[in-house]
């Protein structure tokens, strides 16, 4: 898919003004030992940077991904793409497809051109664990620890172990090829009808992210109602601070928008699940980030 793992800076030590979705994936597995005498397909689905993920790239991702899956051929599925949005995209995989097969993203921090690149070791740490016996489901392989979709989140700009799982901790780590599993691989119990839909919308319910914080005022949400919904806004994510504690204006404002129709679920600053509390004014999406809610969502409403 991209992002900075296929990434090229003019200097070699230059981590951070690069250029992402650059290099073919062919070029970044080439001459990588882990990889040698593996029976192993290239596609380039897209090459992009991923903040700039579009619905059509992620049909398209999901769509081959469906089809690799079903092909008796196939042990296991790779995804190279950028660390920005992996775990939308992680989430959005293993929701639609909860694949029986492992399904492995991995990504990188520097670009290709770096003096010292991660990308390589991620992919033969992500060849490893594809490879695992039992492996199975949505993960994302990268600095040698093995997340799960569901609890994956990107929580550092800049180092090359940037993701974190939260509570519930990474599913594995792989040292030096060598899979250590600590928990089980992501379930089985994909939303197959919900696939189809998606694969065929030509747009989505547009669902809109919103934070709590000091000094948050009710216009934030007023705007995006303005002119009687003419943004056509069906639903609101609001990230609350603390325990997903809201701001009184913003959370008038969001109770207006709800009596209006829009659906509002609440999540916290942190990304972490909140625990819930009697006046809590809006129900949480089984204890999703804000960014995984706000799919979870999107998908709700696509439904109908
Ligand atoms: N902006 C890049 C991307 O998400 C960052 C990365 O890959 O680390 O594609």
């Amino acid at each position: 898919m991209g992002g900075t793992i296929a990434g090229r800076a003019e200097r070699a030590d230059d981590n951070v003004g690069y250029r992402a979705g650059q290099v073919p994936v062919e070029d970044l597995a080439a001459g990588l030992p882990a990889l040698a005498g593996l029976h192993l397909r290239f596609e380039q689905v897209a090459q992009i940077n991923s903040k700039d993920m579009r619905l059509a790239d992620l049909q398209r991702l999901l769509k081959r991904v469906q089809d690799c899956l079903v092909d008796p051929e196939v042990q296991g599925v790779l995804i190279t793409h950028g660390t920005d949005t992996i775990e939308e995209t992680a989430y959005l995989l293993q929701t639609l497809l909860a694949p029986t097969k492992p399904v492995v993203l991995t990504c990188a921090m520097r670009p290709a051109t770096a003096v010292s690149p991660d990308g390589p070791q991620n992919l033969c740490d992500a060849v490893a664990v594809a490879r695992c016996p039992g492996a199975k489901g949505v993960v994302v392989v990268c600095a040698g620890r093995v997340h799960s979709a569901t609890d994956v989140a990107k929580v550092h700009p800049y180092r090359t172990d940037p993701f974190a799982s939260g509570d519930a901790g990474a599913v594995a780590q792989v040292e030096e090829g060598q899979v250590r599993v600590f928990r089980p691989w992501p379930g089985e119990s994909a939303h197959t009808a919900r696939l189809v839909t998606f694969l065929a919308a030509k747009d989505l319910p547009r669902v809109a992210w919103v934070d709590s914080h000091s000094g948050a005022q009710a216009w934030e949400v007023d705007v995006l109602l303005a002119n009687g919904n003419a943004a056509g806004v069906r639903g609101i994510v609001v990230a609350g601070t603390g325990n997903a504690s809201l701001h009184n204006d913003l959370e008038e404002s969001l109770k207006r928008a709800e009596t209006a129709g829009v659906r509002v679920v609440l999540g916290t600053r942190s990304g972490l699940p909140m625990v819930p509390y009697a006046t809590q004014p809006f129900p949480q999406l089984d204890g999703l980030s804000p960014a995984k809610a706000r799919w979870a969502l999107t998908l709700d409403l696509l439904d109908g």
